[in-house]
């Protein structure tokens, strides 16, 4: 007789967006004149860079004919694009990473909820909260999490690190660590970094606890300031207890295309194993490889003119940022991020709910963002709008705003 897996139904549904399409489709049947404006989303709205499309249509001819077709990729990835990323994102910046050490996959999503399978059940996991909620999700799948409460809105075995004002969005070391830490900087939802001292000492702290840190640097691209880490190996000692994630999707629109990479350095070592071999293990027995066509892509982006593109449509959406962080703030919202990052996360005027703040800007200003409770406990009272709108909507949903 089949069963069936039962952790499964310890997740709580997955409500937030359903809700607020539910809500959004509701207003706008008994509100057909209106013209709503979503800034809720997390998805790029700019085209790809021409570098990118023309790096596709000539992958897509070499596919055409029997001397330059390609069939299935490297499980790891192709070197031509492992070595640029080795080079660019790493050796350029300081960091000691060697292509080989890095692994191509279609997105940082499957990896940061994969990664877990590499670890003993009995690890605990630690996470913000607000949390982009894949790290717990992967986790209550494998059965690593306890049981779900609904009044807390926890699983009772999780480590929660509060982000809140008061520090700076930024966690604070649990007194107990936990085995497996989920660090997310830039952050989605808050918008939040971590200088690179902070940093510093969470990777102490890891190697004093025999932590894994699982570091997701997905919108590493987003950052303009300067002290701010783009990747965790930058801090002394990160090779020894930090597996990182990287995205092609924000940093060159390839949300609908689907690249990305895990980084997992050689001398990462866990009861003796190294976890490099156990990645890649994982990764070649479940994963066929990025397609061809996809990596050449991504090649691209790493070209002297794909690297202008990309950052122009980058300073589009952090323009749009600033734009929104400037508004919130002229009209008395408590605003942050926004300046390394393309979320704004502000704090809901007179103390109402995230949901309250949703039902008010959709009814008064019909503006769409996203309650902050959805992303945890902590991010009630807190509301996140993003700034991948197009620049029309951006300005006309804050000057709405604003005039409330
Ligand atoms: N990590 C964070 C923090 C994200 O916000 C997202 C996407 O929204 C991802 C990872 C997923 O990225 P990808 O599109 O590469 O799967």
């Amino acid at each position: 007789m089949a069963t069936i897996n039962k952790n499964f139904t310890k997740l709580p549904g997955s409500y937030l967006f359903s809700t607020i399409a539910k809500k959004v489709n509701e207003f706008e049947k008994a509100n057909p004149d209106a013209n709503i404006i979503r800034l809720g989303i997390g998805d790029v709205t700019k085209p790809l860079a021409p570098s990118v499309i023309s790096a596709l249509h000539s992958a897509v001819d070499e596919m055409a004919h029997e001397e330059t077709f390609k069939g299935y990729a490297p499980d790891l990835g192709y070197s031509f694009l492992r070595e640029k990323i080795a080079v660019s994102d790493y050796k350029d910046r300081g960091c000691d990473i060697s292509a080989d050490e890095i692994f191509v996959s279609d997105g940082a999503k499957c990896d940061c909820s994969n990664i877990q399978e590499i670890f003993g059940i009995d690890n605990t996991i630690g996470v913000c909260d607000p949390v982009y909620p894949v790290y717990v999700d992967s986790n209550v799948m494998a059965g690593r999490t306890g049981l779900y409460n609904s009044d807390t809105m926890r699983f009772d075995k999780v480590i929660y690190m509060p982000c809140n004002a008061d520090n700076g969005f930024v966690p604070e070391m649990p007194d107990k660590a936990p085995d497996l830490i989920y660090l997310c900087f830039p952050n989605n939802p808050t918008g939040a970094v971590i200088t690179k001292e902070a940093l510093q000492k969470w990777v102490d702290y890891a190697i004093k606890n025999n932590s894994v840190i699982l570091y997701d640097s997905a919108y590493e691209a987003f950052i303009s300031e300067e002290n701010v880490p783009h990747s965790i190996y930058e801090c002394d000692g990160a090779r020894k207890c930090a597996i990182e994630f990287r995205s092609f999707s924000k940093t060159a629109g390839f949300t609908g295309l689907r690249l990305g990479y895990t980084v997992v350095p050689k001398s990462l070592v866990v009861e003796g194993v190294e976890l490099h071999g156990l990645w890649a293990r994982r990764h070649g027995t479940k994963y066929n490889g990025a397609p061809y066509i996809v990596q050449k892509a991504g090649e691209a982006v790493y070209s002297p003119e794909g690297q202008r593109e990309i950052k122009e449509n980058i300073s589009y959406y952090m323009e749009n940022a600033k734009i929104i962080l400037t508004g919130l703030k002229e009209a008395g919202f408590e605003s942050y991020g926004g300046v390394n990052a393309p979320y704004i996360w502000l704090k809901t005027p007179n103390n109402m709910t995230s949901w309250e703040f949703f039902d008010y800007l959709l009814e008064k200003a019909n503006v769409v963002g996203t309650p902050g409770v959805g992303f945890g406990p902590e991010g009630e009272n807190y509301y996140r709008l993003t700034a991948f709108g197009s620049r029309e909507n951006t300005i006309k949903a804050i000057d709405r705003i604003k005039k409330l």
